[in-house]
């Protein structure tokens, strides 16, 4: 029998969904447009869009061809490849008014580069439409595949981040298919082919980690070249998902955040309802200004 822990006074936000937030979520649904802001239920919407003027569009459908033990997307057979669908994402970025975007997408093991085409060209069609947004990919580890990467890395995004989600213990517990080594291969290999790109990666904390392999997938982000760590709390989002061990107290998520500054990420978000994308406006220009 599984045992909950209640969920701390901190962690008990109201989505505010004003007039505004309703008819960009109209808008979505009817250029059949997904973004992890809505799918995951992020408690930052309103933050986020309203006033940071930021979103996360996830691309290549709604259906991911794996199924990691926290994420709330659906795994089953995948969509068509829609090549409209990067012109539909601009449209939209434009209607927001955004002035950053973070483009993420499912996995799709069963396309030979992993999509990284339609992914780049979203981003060309992004740019092209919202000269003065900043855009940041948040790609899977597309099975590790090189040239995929080179594809993505054509489009010349202003953030590359891809995620280790949790320590190197609990990576075969959390993720399906994807490694902690494969991953920060593939974030060592960004920095190799675009050096002035920033990298980012996030982990999830309460899944059973312990301090000490936190601090060592600090170490290993920081040896393989990465620029920002953003650090938040794991919020099971189904029973049928992996629950939660523990809740972190905002004071544990400050120590490591200070932690991390101290040794050597440019840029640390870390607290109970940080995301991957959460204030990602500011490490552009706090990139940017180094
Ligand atoms: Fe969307 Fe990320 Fe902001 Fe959440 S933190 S609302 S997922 S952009
Ligand atoms: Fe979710 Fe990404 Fe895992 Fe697919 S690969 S199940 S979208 S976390």
């Amino acid at each position: 029998q599984q045992e909950y822990i209640r969920k701390p006074e901190w962690l008990k936000t109201k989505i505010n969904t004003n007039e505004s937030y309703q008819g960009i979520k109209k808008m979505m649904r009817e250029n059949r447009l997904n973004t992890v802001c809505e799918e995951a239920r992020c408690p930052n919407i309103h933050e986020c869009w309203s006033e940071r003027k930021t979103a996360t569009f996830m691309i290549l459908g709604d259906t991911c061809t794996r199924a990691c033990r926290f994420c709330a997307v659906k795994t089953g057979l995948p969509n068509e490849l829609d090549w409209n669908e990067p012109e539909r994402v601009a449209d939209s970025v434009a209607i927001m008014g955004l002035k950053h975007v973070v483009v993420t997408a499912v996995a799709r093991d069963d396309l030979n580069d992993g999509g990284a085409a339609v992914f780049a060209e979203t981003v060309r069609a992004i740019r092209r439409k919202n000269p003065g947004c900043t855009i940041e990919i948040l790609p899977s580890d597309m099975k590790g595949d090189y040239e995929s990467l080179f594809t993505l890395m054509d489009s010349k995004p202003d953030i590359f981040n891809h995620n280790i989600e949790t320590v190197s213990r609990l990576t075969k517990r959390v993720r399906a298919r994807a490694t902690y080594d494969r991953s920060l291969q593939l974030l060592k290999r960004v920095k190799e082919i675009a050096p002035d790109t920033p990298t980012k990666s996030s982990i999830m904390v309460g899944l059973g980690e312990t301090k000490e392999e936190i601090i060592q997938a600090m170490d290993d982000l920081l040896a393989h070249n990465v620029d920002i760590m953003t650090i938040g709390q794991y919020l099971q989002p189904t029973k049928k998902h992996l629950s939660v061990e523990r809740y972190y107290h905002p004071d544990e998520f400050a120590e490591l955040k200070a932690i991390a500054l101290e040794k050597g990420f440019s840029h640390c978000e870390a607290g109970p309802l940080v995301r991957s994308s959460y204030h990602a406006d500011e490490q552009v220009s706090a990139s940017a200004a180094q």
